[in-house]
């Protein structure tokens, strides 16, 4: 068996033109989806990521804007600057860059974030209604991205057998709520797993996020499952890799994702439709309240 190699930017450039249709209609009404991004410090890797979102809205007709600080910036500044973009009717979405520098304590800055505008899904308000499965919170982008990913090749999930190997707050823990949303049944694991083949072995969806190249070998995996490697990782030589050992994963796996090339392009697609979506509901709700609905 050789796996289908999932084109990450095939179906991110299916989900824009999607989401295209949605911003052209909100352009209709007089609206434009904003994005503001608070970037602190010169991190490279933080530089690239906030010029490929810059880019992904320019291309889905939003409008972005990009707010720098020195890496040693006081807090109050950027809880200034954050409560001024809560209140701009221009923008629908918020997001802080991470990682911050060590004097800033991202959970704070992360809680000043509007819930209607957290569109990283990262305030406590939208990472609870994760737990509990409210429809109407902002997905964080990646496991959303992996999700999609799924729902575009049709791979059921319901009743699946998923182990989710990282358990960050920001992928691995939303990515098992999600898919325990949809009827699985989900394992986590992380550094301290004992004997992780032992797990691996049983996924019929195996999606690696520990930032751990060639964690995941052809024994750890059973034949036919599909794994999705999430993992970005610089090698010494200055290539990327991923979590998972491709080259022989891909001979047992039916589907996996390369990197680069797989889940990456999907995390700022999903950017963009939390913030389509944010501008829709901002929207709908400023209508309503000239409507009322009468009593
Ligand atoms: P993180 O915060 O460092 O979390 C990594 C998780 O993996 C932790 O739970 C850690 O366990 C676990 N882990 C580390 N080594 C392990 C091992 N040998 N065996 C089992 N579990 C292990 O990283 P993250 O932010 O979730 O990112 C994970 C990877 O995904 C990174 O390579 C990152 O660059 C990549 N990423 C990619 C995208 C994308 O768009 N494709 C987006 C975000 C992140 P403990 O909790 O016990 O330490």
């Amino acid at each position: 068996m050789t796996a289908k190699i999932i084109d990450g930017n095939a179906v991110a450039r299916h989900v824009r033109s999607e989401w295209k249709k949605r911003v052209e209609a909100l352009k209709a009404k007089r609206v434009t989806p904003g994005l503001a991004v608070i970037i602190v410090g010169d991190n490279p890797a933080s530089r690239v990521y906030v010029r490929n979102k810059v880019k992904a809205c320019a291309e889905v007709g939003l409008h972005s804007e990009v707010h720098e600080f020195a890496a040693d910036v006081a807090p109050d500044i950027l809880i200034r600057r954050i409560r001024e973009l809560n209140q701009n009717p221009a923008i629908h979405g918020v997001l802080v860059q991470l990682p911050l520098p060590a004097h800033l304590e991202p959970r704070r800055l992360l809680g000043e974030i509007s819930v209607e505008k957290d569109v990283d899904g990262f305030h406590l308000y939208n990472v609870g209604g994760l737990v509990v499965g409210e429809n109407n919170v902002f997905p964080p982008c990646t496991p959303y991205g992996v999700q999609r990913i799924l729902e575009y090749e049709n791979i059921p999930i319901e009743g699946q057998n998923v182990v989710v190997v990282g358990a960050s707050n920001i992928v691995g823990k939303p990515m098992a709520l999600m898919l325990m949303a949809k009827d699985a049944t989900v394992s986590i694991c992380h550094i301290k797993t004992r004997d992780l083949a032992q797990y691996t072995i049983l996924a019929d969806i195996l999606i690696v996020a520990a930032g751990c190249p060639g964690l995941i070998t052809a024994p750890m995996v059973k034949r036919g499952a599909v794994v999705i490697d999430v993992g970005i990782n610089r090698l010494p030589d200055g290539r990327l890799a991923g979590d998972v050992d491709f080259e022989s994963v891909r001979k047992k796996a039916s589907h996996i994702t390369p990197v680069p090339g797989g889940v990456g392009p999907m995390t700022v697609t999903m950017l963009i439709c939390n913030t389509v979506a944010a501008a829709e509901r901002s929207a709908a709700k400023n209508a309503e309240s000239r409507n009322p609905v009468p009593a």
